[in-house]
């Protein structure tokens, strides 16, 4: 749809406006999302309808194609087979499965914990703060359950299994962020019911931070070439997530953070190196051939004769020195 524009991206390369546009875009896009969260719950909309999930990919796609047409970062990532079609029904299953999971919660044993949290949580949050704070502090405390959950996603083998299915991707681009397992959606909303019983900001805030966090979920899968500085210090997002994404574990077990990556900064796992970029052969080293059908994702957590594929690519590595073969070096 968008192939017109690769003259257009030869052309712009090496130009000034190009530069210009790689260094205004993330920031632009962030305070737009601002004013636009701000807009809506002025207008009284606190929450996406099933209007509103169905829009949010066609705009997201909208803004976002054409720049990663434009100005791409890897050409190798503008095509991707049928990994559209999946990633689009994974949208809405994981919209569904999100659904259900505050059903699933609500039905849960959890629900007691949280009913007894949350009258303690009426006085905790600080109403009165200017919204930016009140924003950035409700995504920052997500983000550290979410930075956690994610760390065990990676470093237990169990929950490694089942968050493959976002690591089977093998190009980044906007769409395939939202790509997971339903039992990952489900036992994060589960993780996430205590600290939201305990932070209760206002709905308004609330859906502010949702609008915010989309618009950030975007740029860290987006294949746009962007110039990010130091915003790569505080956004999980550009060079920090291409590596989380690469096949090697040793690499890949970094950068953890949903939307920030100053948790990864504290906790030790953020990893960019500077005047390094990240290569563009991503996926999991130990299953280059990880099932690339929605039927396919949804089992293969389950599939034992698969052994190799949840094998971390560190143990392929131990595995090929007993043999006195080579060692499989992390990728440069
Ligand atoms: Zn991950
Ligand atoms: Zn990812």
């Amino acid at each position: 749809m968008w192939r017109h524009l690769d003259y257009w991206s030869y052309k712009l390369e090496g130009t000034l406006l190009r530069k210009i546009l790689s260094h205004t875009l993330f920031p632009f896009t962030i305070i737009l999302s601002f004013w636009i969260g701000m807009k809506l719950v002025e207008n009284g909309i606190t929450s996406l309808s099933v209007v509103g999930f169905v829009l949010l990919p066609i705009l997201f796609g909208l803004y976002c194609a054409p720049f990663e047409r434009l100005m791409p970062y890897s050409r190798n990532w503008l095509e991707g087979g049928n990994d559209t079609a999946v990633d689009i029904i994974m949208y809405f299953s994981g919209a569904f499965w999100s659904g259900m999971s505050k059903l699933i919660v609500g039905a849960l044993f959890i629900f007691g914990t949280v009913e007894l949290l949350e009258p303690y949580g009426h006085d905790l949050w600080p109403d009165q703060w200017h919204p930016i704070i009140q924003v950035t502090m409700f995504i920052l405390i997500k983000d550290f359950f979410r930075y956690w959950f994610h760390r065990a996603l990676h470093e237990v083998p169990f929950l490694w299994r089942i968050h493959a299915a976002h690591h089977s991707v093998e190009r980044l681009y906007w769409l395939n962020g939202i790509r997971a397992h339903p039992l990952e959606i489900i036992s994060q909303a589960i993780f996430y019911a205590i600290p939201l019983a305990l932070v209760q900001p206002s709905a308004e805030i609330a859906m502010i931070a949702i609008i915010l966090q989309l618009s950030i979920g975007i740029f860290q899968h987006s294949n746009i070439d962007l110039n990010l500085g130091w915003w790569e210090y505080i956004f999980s997002i550009g060079d920090n997530h291409r590596y989380h994404h690469y096949p090697d574990k040793g690499v890949g077990d970094s950068n953890y953070g949903g939307e920030f990556i100053v948790w990864d900064i504290l906790f030790g796992t953020f990893h960019n190196p500077r005047d390094e970029r990240p290569h563009d052969r991503i996926g999991i080293g130990t299953a280059p051939d990880y099932p690339m059908t929605v039927a396919g994702l949804y089992l293969a957590p389950f599939m034992t004769n698969q052994s190799t594929v949840f094998r971390r690519e560190d143990d392929e590595r131990d595995a090929q020195d007993e043999l006195g073969q080579p060692s499989l070096q992390p990728a440069e």
